[in-house]
């Protein structure tokens, strides 16, 4: 029988355990064990059956277990305490009251409040809203935000089917299955008006009536997370199922769900603002493209929204722009999200589209690959977002690097060093991930976990006897193995097994052997089956006599990647095989659930993606915390701190156009370090059976990643290097919007002048025939401004390298100084610099625009070079 109705009776708790439901309505939890210990006092038994998630324990203990409880002192004592924590955590003043507000960070007091705009947040396994790194990235970014008091409120989507859940068919293919999520069982509450209805949103869509949604809020820590759910009352069918799962459906469906998160997302922070008296963000962060169109809702608001200042488009364009923030995620061209240009055209339509009243030609031309190479049909979600946000970086030093060469169409006058895209790397979460004992290590040894400063950690690294190490890493690994053979058990029996013939199970990995890790999306760049290149040499790894190693693999292929599947169910197959599955297994369905246990439990975490594709990585960070050493290709984070003795890098066979012959050269390399480096040390055990130097390496790892991968040195990076200098140039522009109607027209006023502006003539000195290091050039710029005046631009000296071609490699600009004007819009500018390098050398001199409100020379994409 079918219910033709279902809702869920929400659990009254006893006045005396009130606390409880405070303590399961914030995600804090879900990084705080000492929470997580009064849950599982609630009922032991509940607590594991319902996955630890504290909304289902509580509405799965019978009164009579609450009416135990609420007369039980000790417990009442043990639940006090951790309320009181929890508001301790709340409301105390944390790194940014302390250190940013109160001595104003870089030049001013940070920003009141930041939106961070993302499509995905992986918070915690019980409230499945994410995919992979993207949105685990998300979840961490809003944790350590929230450690360290970073006013951010999080913008999202609640997908009423989250992603998907993968297992095995008996043939070992991927199948998906799209559970419901019930918003009642989750830890999110609706945000109400003061009357109590919900408050909703709504989008003027081209084919319909409005789209509205709902909003949910999920507490994370002291951050909010917004999530918007189309699944109201009154929508029809196909608006209901613009929330219905992450990352499916067409195009038009995909596009949708951007307009929801960009332009319904700011709608409702204004909602929540106005509801709770929450500040206004003055900085807006784009977690990776897909939110990209909160830029257009924001030239809405402040163009011809009634109660907007009504502003130019281009004065609200460099409003927008100053306060915006814009992360890219990937090299990978397939990543990134491009529409087709009629498309976008019907739903920001000027009249009856998202953003009535913006103009469709200019939004048109935001999202234009109006460069060499690109497609004038579509509409780039990346290129936009580079237009709209003053502010742009990559995820890793070598990412920048390679998104500078990717986009480098956006600014073509510039070298491609010059292309204005930084880079922060991305950090984990430590208190998620880092496993319980391996906190207790350290916090035994005097680490404070509540300090500002991680460093006590680091100095504990030392201090802990190796046989403790190694018998905190023995027990991680056995629960990993535990937890891996029930995985296996619930996964043959799906896949049709009986009982009976799954005995093998019991055996099934040893918690004795060197434990290698392997899980990550199935996207061909990552290259899953690299490992099993030549499977005789794999065997003979997994089954060598003294020194065996076992594999643990997981990792879902998107539902539309048959290519993906296809990788996945060569590694079954081989993992199926009698004569090595108890050394090699798949596990299905990788979430964050999987990944807990995952991480602690690996001696070795292995990576070996097609480089430079990985923008970063970060499974390896969290493998790295809790002592596992990495051993990658020098790809993402790994090339940045890899300092030859943290773990072990893959060679690679970069330039090697023929992909077989590279992925031969790469599996040879990975199987002769695993055979000579890594497993003689794992094995080589002392007299009180620790491997001396594997524990070596592992405090070495400890040390000289600890303090890098933390995510909360990454909140802290964008604090002060773009949210704080973004609030800063907002403010300057926008507090009667003077500044931004200045810079508006100074841009309009250079980009006319600048066909007049040329370097004429130049001069130099100082130099002869031979020159030798320590001379010093000096140098006579003669320039034509036509109608622009000396201090709208910057003359520069740069110099740098010269190749036998006369391009200039390894350039540094120095600015000349202004010593005489002429008639006709002439000026002189002179300069000198010291020669302190030999070799070859060149220079040269250009005029770029200049404006303190700039955060780049390229900014404007003109310069005029001698
Ligand atoms: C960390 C994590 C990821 C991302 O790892 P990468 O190294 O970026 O591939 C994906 N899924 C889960 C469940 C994770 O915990």
């Amino acid at each position: 029988m079918r219910a033709i109705r279902r809702f869920t009776v929400r659990p009254v708790l006893p006045a005396a355990l009130a606390a409880l439901g405070e303590l399961a309505g914030n995600l804090r939890w879900s990084w705080h064990p000492e929470t997580q210990d009064v849950f599982a006092e609630v009922d032991p038994g509940l607590w594991e059956s319902t996955g630890r998630d504290p909304v289902k324990l509580l509405g799965a203990v019978g009164r009579e277990r609450f009416e135990e409880l609420a007369v039980d002192e000790g417990f009442l004592e043990r639940l006090r305490a951790s309320r009181a924590d929890l508001e301790h955590y709340l409301t105390a003043d944390r790194w940014y009251q302390r250190r940013v507000v109160a001595d104003g960070g870089s030049g001013g007091p940070g920003p009141r409040a930041i939106a961070y705009f993302s499509p995905e947040f992986g918070i915690t396994a019980v409230l499945p809203q994410y995919s992979g790194g993207l949105g685990i990235l998300a979840g961490d970014h809003l944790k350590a935000a929230s450690d360290l008091g970073v006013p951010i409120v999080g913008v999202g989507l609640l997908y009423k089917h989250g992603y998907f859940k993968q297992s095995l068919s008996r043939e070992g293919w991927q199948q998906e299955t799209y559970p419901v999520l019930d918003p009642d069982e989750l830890p999110i509450s609706l945000l109400r008006e003061a009357d109590g209805t919900p408050a909703s949103i709504s989008i003027q869509m081209p084919d319909g009536p409005d789209l509205v949604a709902r909003v949910w809020v999920a507490s994370v820590g002291r951050v909010p997370l917004l999530m918007l759910d189309t699944d109201v009352e009154g929508n029809p069918e196909h608006y209901v199922d613009v929330t219905d799962r992450l990352y499916g459906g067409t195009s038009e469906h995909r596009l949708r769900q951007e307009l929801l998160l960009g332009v319904g997302g700011v709608r409702a922070l204004r909602v929540h603002s106005r509801i709770t008296g929450a500040p206004e963000p003055e900085v807006f962060h784009t977690n990776e493209g897909h939110a990209g169109f909160l830029g257009i809702e924001r030239i809405r608001e402040l163009t011809v929204a009634e109660s907007g200042p009504r502003l130019d488009f281009d004065t609200a364009l460099e409003v927008g722009r100053a306060s915006t923030v814009f992360t890219t995620h990937t090299p990978v061209p397939a990543g990134i999200d491009r529409f087709p240009r009629t498309l976008v055209e019907q739903y920001l339509n000027d009249e009856g589209g998202a953003t009535p009243g913006v103009p469709t030609a200019r939004i048109l031309a935001l999202g234009a690959e109006d460069y060499v190479g690109g497609d004038t049909g579509v509409f780039n979600m990346a290129v936009m977002g580079f237009r709209l946000a003053q502010r742009a970086n990559g995820v890793s030093k070598l990412h920048g690097e390679v998104s500078r060469g990717m986009f480098q169409g956006l600014w073509p006058a510039f070298d491609e060093a010059e292309v204005p895209i930084g880079s922060i790397t991305n950090g984990v979460h430590a208190p998620s991930w880092v496993a319980r004992e391996v906190f207790g290590l350290a916090t035994t040894q005097g680490a404070d976990g509540d300090a500002d400063d991680p460093e006590s950690f680091w100095d504990a690294v030392d201090r802990v006897p190796g046989t403790d190490v190694w018998s905190v890493k023995r027990t991680l690994r056995q629960r990993l193995v535990v937890d891996a053979r029930e995985r296996l058990c619930k996964s043959w029996e799906k896949r049709g097994a009986a009982k009976a013939e799954l005995k093998w199970i019991d055996d099934a990995l040893d918690p004795d052997v060197l434990t290698i890790g392997f899980a990550r999306r199935a996207a061909s760049y990552k290259r899953l089956t690299l490992m099993m290149r030549d499977p005789e040499r794999l065997k003979a790894l997994l089954l060598h006599p003294e020194r065996p190693v076992q594999l643990i693999i997981a990792g879902k292929a998107h539902p539309a990647d048959d290519g993906g599947k296809k990788l996945i169910q060569d590694i079954v197959r081989l993992s199926d095989d009698p004569a090595v599955r108890h050394r090699i297994v798949f596990l299905p369905n990788y979430d964050i659930a999987m990944a807990k246990p995952l991480y602690p439990g690996c001696d070795v975490w292995l990576n070996n993606p097609l480089r430079p594709y990985e923008a970063c990585g970060t499974s390896g960070m969290k493998a790295a915390l809790n002592g596992g050493l990495n051993l990658s290709v020098l790809d993402g984070w790994w090339d940045e701190w890899y300092d030859g003795d943290n773990g072990w890098a893959i060679p690679t066979a970069d330039g090697v156009e023929d992909i077989d012959k590279r992925d031969d050269l790469e599996a040879a390399a990975l199987y002769d370090l695993i055979e000579n480096e890594v497993t003689p040390r794992f094995y080589d055990l002392d007299h009180d059976g620790v491997p001396t130097r594997w524990v070596e390496m592992l405090r070495h790892t400890l040390k000289s990643l600890g303090p890098k991968v933390l995510a909360t040195r990454m909140v802290r990076d964008y604090v002060r290097q773009l949210y704080a200098p973004a609030a800063i140039n907002a403010r300057a522009l926008n507090s009667d919007y003077a500044g931004a109607r200045d810079l508006a027209a100074w841009k309009t006023r250079v980009k006319a002048a600048w066909p007049e502006v040329r370097v004429e003539h130049v001069e130099s000195s100082g130099v002869g025939d031979a020159v030798e290091v320590g001379a010093t050039l000096v140098v006579r710029a003669f320039v034509c401004l036509g109608t622009l005046d000396p201090a709208d631009v910057e003359v520069q000296l740069v110099h740098g390298r010269a190749r036998s071609d006369d391009t200039l490699t390894d350039t540094a600009a120095v600015a000349l100084g202004l010593t005489e004007s002429y008639d006709g819009g002439r000026h002189r500018f002179d300069g000198e610099i010291p020669l302190s390098r030999s070799g070859p050398f060149g220079y040269t001199v250009r005029v770029v625009p200049s404006n303190g409100l700039l955060t780049s020379y390229a900014e404007l994409g003109v310069v005029a070079t001698a």
